[in-house]
């Protein structure tokens, strides 16, 4: 059983341009001044489906066109599926990829709503062709075998990039091959990094997780460039972060505000497909590394995400580092230190070193790791002129940022 990624509605506030407030976002608006997207990317979305009568998906849907103005029950263009005009589905085993839960339409809203025609929201690309390949059911279930026929069949008819908000069951050397086919076929394939709030590193999610270099993994940041409280995380195997909270798209009901890497994951998807709408030759290497290489810097997912920051249109296409922030003590020079107690040590012992760096104005304390006892053990943090800048207890993983202090030492 492989399910739909968990979402969550319970977000109330909605904003009625679709974009996430306060500058964390993908920079379309900038974007779209370089490109608005092109009608020849295709973009499979592979889930439960989409709603192709939707307004603002309709003008974006890939149709196939020999089956539009074919005849019905006939495999007009011979690919071996009947009247499939929208894309296939896989979880009725029938050639109508329509929408019966919700969550397809969402995603498909979010890389390629329609713009500038005044209703609803504007997707990252404004112009793509979204192809919908369901096979997940209406209450969000699919099967392995529904997944990959699912990737099998966008492999067949040449897409560009498969958008995948789903996860789940264990490895599956088969499901892999079918994105390794992707893969030489040169196709994309951007994955959620999952809702569980765990280290991908440590427990595999797929097919987020699967070691096939065509695959992008796509954690999920709140509008304030915070990691969201559910989204999977991954150091090495969750490649970048997008927005995932409180995101409106459409649905077969209505725009609808919801939260999950499932939400993210067509960011990173409509980022790609402006970057192929500009650079029609690129190859899905290339791509995939603009993708990762040109993220924004983003404090919360470092040490999180391999690229430590947010997929960004504008920079993508420009093909630029996003400008490092000088007040930001990530882009200083570094200094190894390796401090530890004695052990064992004594009860109610204490244990002082100190930390300079000559010359330098500030000074922040970055742990690789930090591992006390929690609660009994305490670190406390003084600087030259005596002040307690900062206690910390416990344990902590890659790239925890105590604090900064103005004295050198
Ligand atoms: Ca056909």
């Amino acid at each position: 059983r492989v399910d739909r990624r968990q979402r969550s509605d319970v977000y109330k506030r909605q904003r009625p341009d679709g974009l996430n407030s306060s500058g964390v976002d993908v920079d379309a608006l900038k974007a779209w001044e370089i490109t608005t997207g092109s009608d020849e990317v295709v973009i499979a979305v592979i889930d439960t489906g989409v709603d192709y009568t939707i307004d603002d998906l309709a003008p974006n849907m890939w149709t196939n066109e020999a089956e539009l103005n074919g005849e019905a029950g006939v495999d007009d263009d011979g690919n071996g599926f009947v009247d499939d005009i929208y894309g296939m589905d896989f979880a009725n085993n029938d050639s109508d990829p329509m929408d019966d839960h919700g969550h397809g339409s969402h995603c498909s809203g979010t890389i390629g709503a329609s713009g500038n025609n005044g209703i609803g929201i504007v997707g990252v690309a404004q112009n793509v062709k979204i192809m919908g390949i369901k096979f997940l059911t209406a209450r969000g279930g699919g099967s392995l075998e529904g997944a990959i026929k699912s990737i099998d069949y966008a492999t067949q008819m040449g897409v560009d990039v498969m958008s995948n908000s789903w996860g789940g069951g264990g490895f599956s050397e088969e499901l892999k091959n079918s994105i390794i086919r992707a893969k030489e076929a040169g196709i994309l394939f951007t994955a959620a990094a999952g809702n569980s709030r765990q280290n991908n590193d440590a427990r595999p999610t797929y097919p987020a997780t699967y070691d096939v270099d065509n695959i992008v993994a796509v954690a999920a940041v709140d509008s304030r460039g915070q990691l969201a409280s559910f989204s999977s995380y991954g150091a090495t195997t969750v490649d970048v972060a997008a927005p995932g909270v409180n995101v409106l798209s459409t649905t077969p009901d209505g725009l609808k505000s919801w939260s999950g890497t499932s939400m993210a994951t067509p960011h990173v998807s409509g980022v790609a497909a402006l970057v192929l709408a500009n650079e029609p030759e690129i190859s899905m290497e290339d791509l995939r590394d603009r993708l990762i290489n040109t993220t924004k810097p983003l404090s919360s997912v470092r040490g999180k995400v391999a690229s430590g920051g947010l997929v960004s249109a504008y920079y993508a296409l420009m093909n630029e580092q996003p400008p490092v922030d000088p007040d930001d003590p990530w882009g200083w020079e570094k200094v190894a230190e390796q401090v530890s107690t004695d052990h064992p040590y004594a009860n109610d012992a204490n244990q002082e070193w100190t930390l300079s760096v000559p010359g330098a104005n500030q000074i922040a304390v970055v742990f690789s790791r930090f591992e006390t006892e929690r609660s009994y053990d305490t670190v406390d943090f003084i600087d030259a002129n005596g002040t307690v800048v900062g206690t910390m207890s416990g344990s902590h993983d890659g790239g925890c940022l105590l604090y900064t202090s103005d004295a050198a030492t």
